[in-house]
C-alpha cells in the first residue's frame, strides 16, 4: 500500500508526493539537457516552499526561482544553498538581507538598480543581478526603450566591482499556444536586448526565458537554462495529460465525510436550493469549502470521487462545506472523497476541476489550504 492509499486520519489533507516533484525535475531536465531553475514561489505553488525546493533540487535542480525576497530568505533559513533568484521588488526592498543571504535579485528599471546599489555600499557585499527584459508581456522587465539606460547603469557598477549580472532574462506572452506568431516576435526582441547586453560588456550572465510550457513545447526558448514552475509539480501547461511529457501531478486534495442523511425526493440543497434531488437518495457532507480553497465556482460543476465513482459537486460550496448526492451507494461518515489528484486512482484531475470551473489548474492548487491539513509523502529531499 503507498502512503497515498492509507486511509485518511485528518478531517481534510492535502498530500504531497515529493518522489514526484524529484521524478518531475529530473524529466524535464532530461528533455531539455541543460541547467534548469525550479520555481517554487507562491509556496511551491501550493505544495510547500521548503520541501517542494528540496525535493527538486534532490531531482537535480540547479537554482531556484521565487517572487519575493521573503520566500528566498525562508528557503536560507531553512538551510537550503542552492543558488536563488527572487524578482518581484518594491521600493524600499530589503536588498541588504538579500546581499547577505546570497540571494540574486531581478532588476527591472534603473531606480532599482540603484536602490540595490545604495544596499552594496552600505553592507560592502557585491551583488548577483539578473535583468529582466520585456520582451512583449508589458508586465515585468524593461521595455525595449528603458533597456539600453538599464543595462549601461549595471554595466557601470559592474565595471566599477559593486556587481555581476549574472542572467538576461524575460518571460512569455503565449508559451501555452506553442505556434503563436507573439513568441517569434518576443524571441526576436529578446535576442537584441542580449545583444545589446553583451556589446556592453556584460558577458557572463545566462540568458533564460522558458517557464513550463516553453520548458515542453518550445525548444527554441531554452537558451541556457530553462525555468519551469507548474510542470514541476506535474501539472501540464497545456491542458494535456502530463504522462505524455513523464510528469506526474503531486498533489492530491482529499476529505473525509462528515455527515450522511437520507433524503427524500424533491430536496432543495444547501444555499439557494440550486440542486434538488431527484428522488430519495443518500446526501454526503464534505466539511472543506471556499475558505479552505474549493472554489464556490464548483457548485454543481466540479467532480469528486466519492464511492467509487465521480460525481458533481451538488448545490452550492458554501465557505467550510459542500454535499454530495451519493443515490442509493454506500458511503459512511469517515469515508474518503477526492477533489483531485494525479487521476490514477479513478478520482478526477486539478485539470478536470479547472476545466469545470473555468480557470487554470495553477489558481486551483495554489489556493487550496485554509483548514487542510498538508502531508508530504515519498523521500525526496527529506532530510535524514
Ligand atoms: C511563475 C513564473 C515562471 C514559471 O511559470 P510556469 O508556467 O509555472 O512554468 C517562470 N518565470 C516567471 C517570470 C514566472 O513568474
Amino acid at each position: 500500500m503507498t502512503q497515498l492509499q492509507q486511509a485518511l486520519d485528518a478531517r481534510a489533507e492535502v498530500v504531497v508526493d515529493l518522489d514526484a516533484i524529484a521524478a518531475n525535475t529530473a524529466a524535464l531536465r532530461e528533455r531539455v539537457g541543460r541547467p534548469l531553475m525550479a520555481v517554487v514561489k507562491a509556496d511551491g505553488y501550493g505544495h510547500g516552499l521548503v520541501p517542494a525546493a528540496r525535493a527538486a533540487l534532490a531531482g537535480g535542480a540547479d537554482a531556484l526561482g521565487v517572487t519575493v525576497l521573503e520566500e528566498a530568505l525562508a528557503l536560507r533559513a531553512a538551510g537550503v544553498t542552492a543558488p536563488l533568484l527572487s524578482w518581484q521588488h518594491a521600493p524600499g526592498e530589503d536588498y541588504a538581507a538579500a546581499l547577505a543571504a546570497d540571494v540574486e535579485v531581478s532588476v527591472n528599471a534603473e531606480w532599482a538598480l540603484a536602490e540595490l546599489i545604495d544596499a552594496v555600499r552600505a553592507t560592502g557585499t557585491p551583488a548577483r543581478v539578473q535583468l529582466f527584459a520585456d520582451t512583449g508581456l508589458s508586465r515585468e522587465g524593461a521595455t525595449p526603450a528603458a533597456w539600453p539606460g538599464l543595462v549601461a547603469a549595471a554595466a557601470r557598477a559592474q565595471a566599477d566591482g559593486e556587481l555581476t549580472v549574472t542572467g538576461l532574462w524575460s518571460h512569455l506572452a503565449y508559451a501555452d499556444a506553442p505556434t503563436h506568431p507573439t513568441i517569434g516576435r518576443q524571441v526576436q526582441v529578446f535576442e537584441e536586448a542580449v545583444a545589446l547586453a553583451r556589446a556592453a560588456g556584460l558577458t557572463e550572465a545566462r540568458r533564460h526565458l522558458a517557464n513550463s510550457a516553453a520548458t515542453i513545447a518550445l525548444p527554441d526558448t531554452w537558451y541556457d537554462m530553462v525555468r519551469p514552475g507548474v510542470a514541476v509539480y506535474g501539472l501540464d501547461p497545456l491542458g494535456g495529460n502530463p504522462a505524455q511529457y513523464g510528469l506526474r501531478p503531486a498533489m492530491t486534495v482529499r476529505a473525509r465525510v462528515a455527515l450522511t442523511k437520507r433524503v427524500p425526493a424533491d430536496v432543495g440543497v444547501s444555499y439557494g436550493h440550486t440542486y434538488a434531488t431527484a428522488r430519495e437518495t443518500t446526501l454526503a457532507l464534505v466539511p472543506v469549502g471556499y475558505a479552505d480553497g474549493v472554489p464556490r465556482a464548483a457548485g454543481n460543476r466540479a467532480p469528486v470521487l466519492a464511492a467509487g465513482a465521480q460525481r458533481t459537486i451538488a448545490g452550492r460550496v458554501c465557505m467550510d462545506q459542500f454535499v454530495l448526492d451519493v443515490g442509493d451507494d454506500a458511503v459512511a461518515p469517515g469515508d474518503t472523497v477526492v477533489l483531485w489528484g494525479p487521476g490514477t486512482d479513478g478520482e478526477p484531475t486539478a485539470q478536470q476541476w479547472a476545466d469545470a470551473v473555468d480557470t487554470i489548474h495553477y489558481e486551483l492548487v495554489t489556493r487550496v489550504g485554509g483548514r487542510f491539513r498538508r502531508r508530504h509523502v515519498g523521500s525526496a529531499g527529506v532530510l535524514p
